[in-house]
């Protein structure tokens, strides 16, 4: 498939706006966030420890001289205690899914949803998604910001907005067979899951008009991106967030699909040493750490998202000047450490897909050896095609996929194909580790 830049749409301005300006816009946003921040008791405290007033940020690169925020200082303050507005001014409240342990609250005044609803406008108008298209929202819809993100964004767009929210597959696939659908957005797994159930039902996605998928909230692979494209016949595109910053919007890639574009006028991004907290040069793996530069209700100054990325600053071929991020393939705290080498799921996919007829769905049990050593096995669905009956063509398989596994991770993985659809679907993010190791 060729690729057309999209048409410019006014929403998408900042996007393209000179570097020095983008700064002084940073710079100018940073200052009035800090002295938001400042009435907060938990920021007020902690530049205090740093010897740091709102009067020593006078300019963006100042932004290293603010204290970190941790995803404990929002469970230490819960629920309202990062609050910088009154409760009459928000006008909305989000929760974390909870994927790594209690829900954290998050708040939005009526100007921090117009922000939402904007950053999530300039994603889809990156995808080339314009006022004419019908968006399937089957992001779960609730305290997850997944649902109400994008749908506020492409309602911004002007587009036909069809709130499916996540689960009833089935119907999923009927209304967007029906309703002409050409844009959906959900998890990626999701997805991969909606394309098998098609086929089950004997549709053929190819033959449907949807051709953009908007996909996040969870890490994937190369390998899944270019499975749903090719079974599918859409554009799959990234989109980034998390609640702690807005929620999904912080940043998406373009028609390139070459890392997503952070939207900087709105979000700061640094990448420090994880492990030390200094910062990196751009162009340097790290951990990626994020400031709010306009949300009045809640604003985080240098969030630890504990995602693992570069920040690329090469000009992009679709013209915005707005930095990218590579994309995010693991978090620090979903590293596994198995026989003292660090592995993580997206690896494991990698691994799995680059093997003919394999299926994405897959899941990664861990055990104890009676040796006390670490093993791996890895639960991967047959695919009908990918088989014939003989059982050498089942070992040849299986030891393939091993074998590829392998490769990437330097340690040996056992195995096993399981029957097809009987690894559990997820209608939002996928867990795919069961870690029964004894501890
Ligand atoms: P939780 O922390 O409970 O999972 P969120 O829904 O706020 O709650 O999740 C945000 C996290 O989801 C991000 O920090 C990141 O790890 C992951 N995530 C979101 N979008 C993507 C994406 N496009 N690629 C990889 N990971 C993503
Ligand atoms: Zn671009």
């Amino acid at each position: 498939m060729s690729t057309t830049i999209p048409a410019y749409h006014p929403v998408s301005a900042p996007d393209y706006l000179p570097r020095k300006q983008m700064r002084e816009l940073q710079t100018a946003r940073l200052k009035r966030m800090v002295e938001r921040a400042y009435t907060v008791e938990l920021y007020r405290n902690r530049m205090n420890e740093k010897g740091v007033t709102p009067a020593d940020i006078q300019s963006i690169d100042d932004i290293s001289k603010l204290p970190f925020t941790m995803k404990n200082d929002l469970r230490d303050t819960y629920p309202y205690g990062l609050f910088a507005s009154p409760m009459n001014e928000i006008v909305r409240l989000h929760a974390s899914s909870g994927t790594t342990g209690k829900p954290i609250v998050v708040a939005y005044t009526k100007e921090d949803l117009d922000v939402w609803d904007e950053v999530v406008a300039r994603a889809l108008v990156g995808y080339g998604v314009t006022e004419k298209d019908i968006v399937q929202v089957a992001y779960g819809y609730g305290l997850f910001t997944g649902g109400l993100g994008l749908h506020g964004g492409a309602s911004r767009l002007g587009c036909t907005v069809v709130p499916i929210s996540g689960g009833n597959t089935e119907r999923q696939i009927m209304l967007m067979r029906d309703f002409n659908v050409t844009c959906c957005g959900c998890t990626p797994s999701y997805f991969v899951h909606i394309i098998d159930k098609a086929l089950q039902m004997g549709v053929n996605m190819r033959d449907l008009p949807i051709k953009f998928g908007a996909f996040g909230a969870e890490p994937w692979s190369e390998e899944v991106r270019a499975y749903i494209e090719e079974q599918a016949g859409i554009k799959a595109f990234n989109i980034y967030g998390l609640s702690e910053i807005c929620g999904p919007g912080v940043g998406a890639e373009c028609c390139f699909q070459d890392g997503m574009h952070i939207f900087e006028d709105h979000f700061y991004p640094e990448i420090i040493d994880p492990a030390t907290g200094e910062v990196l040069p751009d162009g340097t793996e790290g951990e990626l750490v994020l400031s709010t530069l306009s949300k009045d209700a809640m604003p985080m100054l240098r969030y630890r998202t504990r995602d693992i990325t570069t920040i690329d600053v090469e000009p992009c071929k679709c013209g915005r000047t707005i930095r990218r991020i590579r994309p995010i393939r693991r978090r620090s705290d979903d590293m596994l450490i198995i026989r003292g080498v660090n592995v993580f799921p997206s690896q494991i996919e990698t691994g799995i897909l680059r093997v003919d007829g394999a299926s994405p769905h897959f899941q990664i049990v861990l055990e104890t050896g009676a040796d006390g050593l670490d093993r791996i096995e890895v639960k991967v669905e047959a695919t009908p095609d990918a088989l014939d009956d003989t059982v050498a063509s089942v070992e040849q398989f299986k030891k393939s996929i091993a074998q590829s596994i392998s490769q990437i991770i330097g340690l040996s993985v056992k195995i096993t194909l399981v029957q097809p659809y009987t690894i559990a679907r997820s209608e939002g993010k996928m867990n795919r580790v069961v870690d029964n190791r004894k501890k």
